[in-house]
């Protein structure tokens, strides 16, 4: 952002950085001073040791050099903010990644009408259509009551996944205790520090195979096929991610489970955001940039593909 002199999620270190949200190729570690929400400057403190961060709550604004500068919820995990600026009487939103859908971990993406929507398209081809959430959910469920000597192990990413579906299986009415692998230990923490309500959790070392027969247990996609998984009851390998939706990419995990849960927009969600928030220019930042970019060129909307590198959302 030339006229404030800072740049958002830069995948360098920079004297000013604006982040957007806490997953890693967006915040990095090792830049001067950062902007960003109380939640994102947590996640970061947790994952890289102290910023020299400035907090900014969802829609305040500031002003930095000549540009107006607010942060609006994204719906992405917690924390995860849109960026919104305006300059000389144009506004531009720089969505970061987001979602539409409910999420109980985090506040509802909140459109604001610009002339310049800077988008990903993490799943932007029409075949990606996430399913309802509880129905994945139900499934999860399903698996685990029809065989109460295994256990179901669900990989989801570290940050947001994890805590998502913990709070998803609460809200579907699952009130046992969930085990985790201390991987996700603090992030946990985090998100309850910052009020939402995981439930009796346990962490899996240290618990014997009896007791974790019949539970849910939530790991990190490393550690699926991982040797640390032997310590489990004969676990069903579930992976939570938009990816699933790709039956070679569940087989490549060996993945017996694959629930399609994602905390990135499907094909609708990008499409009904644009038609929404109706941008003269939409610049497509990361993922299938194509077909999105031709969505836009067909509905009238200038369209251009920023090719930015760096930004992988592989697992979500
Ligand atoms: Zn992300
Ligand atoms: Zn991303």
């Amino acid at each position: 952002m030339r006229p404030a002199d800072a740049w958002i999620d830069p995948s360098q270190s920079k004297a000013r950085a604006w982040v957007t949200h806490g997953h890693g190729d967006h915040a990095r570690s090792g830049h001067g001073a950062v902007l960003a929400t109380p939640e994102t400057l947590a996640i970061m403190e947790v994952r890289y040791g102290p910023q020299r961060g400035q907090p900014i709550a969802y829609d305040e604004t500031i002003r930095v050099g000549d540009v107006d500068v607010r942060f609006v919820p994204a719906g992405h995990v917690l924390g995860s903010a849109q960026i919104v600026m305006e300059y000389k009487g144009e506004r531009i939103v720089v969505s970061g990644d987001y979602k539409r859908r409910p999420d109980p971990t985090c506040a509802c993406f909140v459109p604001v009408p610009c002339d310049v929507f800077v988008t990903e398209a993490t799943f932007g081809l029409p075949v990606f259509r996430h399913p309802e959430t509880g129905s994945e959910i139900d499934r999860l469920l399903h698996r685990l009551h029809a065989d109460p000597s295994r256990c179901v192990l669900v990989g989801a990413y570290a940050l947001g996944k994890a805590q998502r579906i913990i709070t998803e299986l609460r809200a579907r009415g699952h009130s046992e205790p969930i085990y985790f692998h201390g991987a996700i230990e603090r992030l946990n923490q985090l998100y309850e520090s910052f009020g939402v309500e995981l439930g009796e959790l346990r962490h899996t070392g240290g618990a014997t195979k009896q007791e974790m027969a019949g539970r849910v247990v939530i790991a990190p996609p490393g550690a699926l096929n991982d040797r640390w998984s032997r310590r489990l009851p004969d676990p069903v390998t579930a992976m939570a991610s938009g990816w699933m939706r790709i039956r070679q990419r569940a087989r490549q995990r060996n993945v017996e489970l694959p629930l399609v849960i994602s905390d990135h927009a499907d094909w609708d969600e990008l499409t009904m955001t644009i038609r929404e928030l109706e941008p003269t220019e939409v610049w497509i930042t990361h993922g299938r940039e194509e077909a999105l970019k031709h969505w836009c060129m067909t509905h009238q909307i200038k369209a251009c593909e920023l090719n930015l590198v760096g930004y992988e959302d592989e697992d979500d």
